[in-house]
């Protein structure tokens, strides 16, 4: 499922075949996803222009000529492709882009969006921002996360920690994989309730949140130069896990076998003696 570093590593292979790039023709499969699709949306995309690509919590921000913006979220199991000739559309592409530079040079790459699960989501909108991201917490890796933001968005919360990082109004773009190595990281355990992280406790989780996604961010950047092919998935790549989906495996630190358990329907990984 991609989390922040994940999308990151979508975003920057994107940047050079979509910023400033014309949408040539566009092919959009379905008129939903998790959600409706905008109407008409291969129409309007046609002949389109983005503008620099960002990335908000697990969205990526497409921003178009005439104020307006493509939102996407990969879901559960969406990923992009990147073809440098035209692709044969399989059953879960769901939208496929021909970018160009407009100048008629043929120069195109075919941007493709699949999603077996379709819990994946596109939508367009006019303005500042979109509704979704009213409400998400600060960027981990910008200047609003801090130890005090954080202590401030987890006092008085008797949930345990662990649910409380999957929240993306307490940060964004955090999901199970790196809330459970974040957590390692930080020596904590994700049943602690998240109430209890203040101090020395929340600057080690605070540390632990950057380093994680910082690394796999790496990790995606050697894998989109060392091994993604043309048309190959991006987003996916092998990540560095400590914890995560090693349960009966030793931890690295202690020796000890990483446990797992079920919190909010999600499962929790975790080594007992290291995190407390
Ligand atoms: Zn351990």
């Amino acid at each position: 499922m991609p989390e922040l570093p994940e999308v990151e590593t979508v975003r920057r292979a994107l940047v050079p075949v979509m910023e400033d790039r014309l949408v040539e023709t566009a092919h959009i499969g379905r008129p939903d996803l998790r959600w409706p699709l905008p109407p008409r949306l291969a129409e309007r995309l046609a002949g389109r222009r983005f503008g620099a690509l960002r990335r908000r919590g697990k969205f990526l921000l497409l921003p178009l000529d005439g104020d307006e913006t493509m939102l996407m979220h990969l879901g559960m199991s969406g990923s992009v492709r990147i073809h440098h000739s035209r692709p044969d559309i399989g059953k879960h592409d769901h939208m496929v882009l021909a970018m160009g530079s407009g100048d008629g040079d043929g120069d195109v790459a075919w941007i493709v969006f699949n999603d077996p699960r379709r819990f994946g989501w596109i939508d367009l909108y006019r303005g500042e921002t979109h509704p979704m991201l009213a409400d998400m917490g600060p960027e981990p890796l910008g200047n609003s996360f801090s130890v005090d933001s954080l202590m401030a968005a987890l006092a008085g919360r008797s949930g345990p920690i662990k649910t409380a990082l999957l929240n993306q109004q307490i940060v964004a773009g955090v999901g199970n994989i790196y809330a459970c190595e974040a957590l390692f990281g930080a020596g904590l355990s994700p049943r602690r309730k998240a109430g209890t992280v203040r101090g020395r406790r929340a600057e080690r989780l605070v540390t632990a949140i950057r380093t994680v996604l910082r690394r796999a961010i790496e990790d995606g950047g050697t894998s989109l130069r060392d091994h993604v092919q043309p048309g190959g998935e991006i987003g996916y790549f092998v990540q560095r896990l400590s914890v995560y989906g090693r349960a009966g495996e030793s931890c690295h630190a202690c020796g000890r076998a990483i446990r797992v358990i079920t919190q909010s329907g999600r499962s929790s990984f975790y080594c007992p003696a290291c995190q407390r």
